[in-house]
């Protein structure tokens, strides 16, 4: 008998598990494998059920062997990336981590489905979450904005011939992507987003696409551009800045008449500076950096996060030489899945400037941003 976990407690965990027992385990048994029992749901906060254990109380059975892996399903699309990550943290083997398929009872009917119920994760072809800038500028310019938008001098906007090359590339590795959301600085800046959106939109048909947006221009976006947000199921996310506060009901209006989907942040009225100059040599920061499951995607590249990406704009503001352009290349010849998707598990150079954010009260940076706006010293 195998005798394994199942991440969360959703009702997509709870099919995971009766699918795994059932229709999967009879499946394996028949070509020679063993039994499969799910023994424990690991939740991420206190047990409150039976059957639940904490992710340290996983890591303790892993290591005494009673439990052998642990299966993420595909449904915890924003968090799967930080489940993986604290597994490693804690010592379980990358090998003994699968990610399920999309979930519905129509699986249990269908062998070939059933056989490919879970996958090790770094065989598996999918990425659970996905994000790019369409405007590395923004129309709000907050202090400590971890993207650096208040220091881009221009205006700048992604290409979109290499943006599509770009997305092409990845597909011949990446078929299937949970979540991809599309931002900056502030997309809605973009006069040509409505062409990022079809072109994800066709090449990504199964994902959720979020416009993630400060909000301040929603009530300008065009028909045009709302009419083909609608066709291509294109939701908007607003992240809730106090500059929004008076406006914050008739945006929400606006995008309930238009019937555009949207969620919304709770108000932030607190940033954290999170920046060092001196690098440490902690690479388990990285392990535990909430913003290294959002894998970024630029310029031919693709990494854990868009720090590599953006501190160019650092850099050339204060004169400073943070790493930058680091990340997997998609267009190398020896790239293989399995090296994409060990590449986004490891820290970066630029990982070791990063520190515990210390917080701030939110507000706008000047014009005569300082160095220690950024840093701390
Ligand atoms: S709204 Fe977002 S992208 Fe714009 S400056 Fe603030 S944190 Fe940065
Ligand atoms: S550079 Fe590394 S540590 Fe810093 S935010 Fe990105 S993933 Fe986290």
């Amino acid at each position: 008998m195998l005798h394994i976990a199942v991440f969360g407690n959703s009702k997509w965990s709870l099919l995971m598990k009766d699918i795994l027992e059932n229709e999967y385990s009879e499946l394996f048994t028949q070509n020679g494998g063993e039994e499969i029992q799910v023994d424990a749901f690991v939740v991420l906060g206190a047990p409150q059920n039976d059957g639940e254990i904490s992710l340290h109380a996983f890591t303790q059975q892993y290591a005494s062997g009673q439990l052998i892996s642990i299966v993420i399903p595909k449904e915890y699309y924003i968090r799967h990336n930080n489940i993986v990550l604290a597994l490693l943290r804690n010592g379980v083997n990358v090998n003994d981590i699968y990610s399920g398929i999309r979930l519905s009872e129509r699986v249990r009917t269908n062998p070939e489905l059933v056989a490919s119920l879970i996958t090790p994760i770094l065989s598996d072809p999918y990425l659970s979450y996905l994000e790019f800038h369409v405007a590395d500028h923004c129309n709000l310019n907050c202090k400590y904005c971890t993207h650096y938008s208040p220091l881009v001098p221009e205006p700048v906007f992604a290409d979109y011939e290499r943006f599509s090359s770009d997305l092409h590339q990845l597909k011949r590795y990446i078929p299937d992507i949970g979540i991809i959301r599309i931002l900056g600085g502030e997309p809605l800046l973009n006069p040509e987003l409505g062409r990022f959106i079809s072109l994800t939109r066709e090449l990504y048909p199964a994902s959720i696409i979020t416009v993630v947006t400060n909000g301040l221009l929603i009530q300008q976006m065009n028909a045009e551009l709302i009419e083909l947000m609608k066709e291509k199921m294109a939701f908007i996310h607003i992240s809730f800045y106090p500059p929004l506060q008076e406006k914050i009901q008739e945006i929400k209006r606006f995008l309930y008449e238009k019937e555009i989907p949207y969620t919304i942040t709770e108000l932030t009225t607190e940033f954290s500076k999170m920046q060092t100059f001196k690098p440490h040599t902690d690479e388990n920061f990285f392990y535990s950096c909430f913003q290294a499951s959002c894998t970024c995607l630029q310029d031919g590249k693709l990494a854990p996060c868009y720090a590599p990406y953006t501190s160019k704009y650092f850099n050339d503001a204060f004169s400073q030489n943070l790493p930058i352009d680091e990340g997997i290349d998609l267009y190398d010849d020896t790239l293989t899945l399995t090296s994409l998707k060990t590449g986004l598990l490891l820290p970066m150079q630029r990982c070791y400037y990063c520190v515990s954010g210390q917080s701030r009260p939110w507000e706008v940076v000047g014009k005569s941003s300082v160095l220690e706006d950024w840093v701390i010293t």
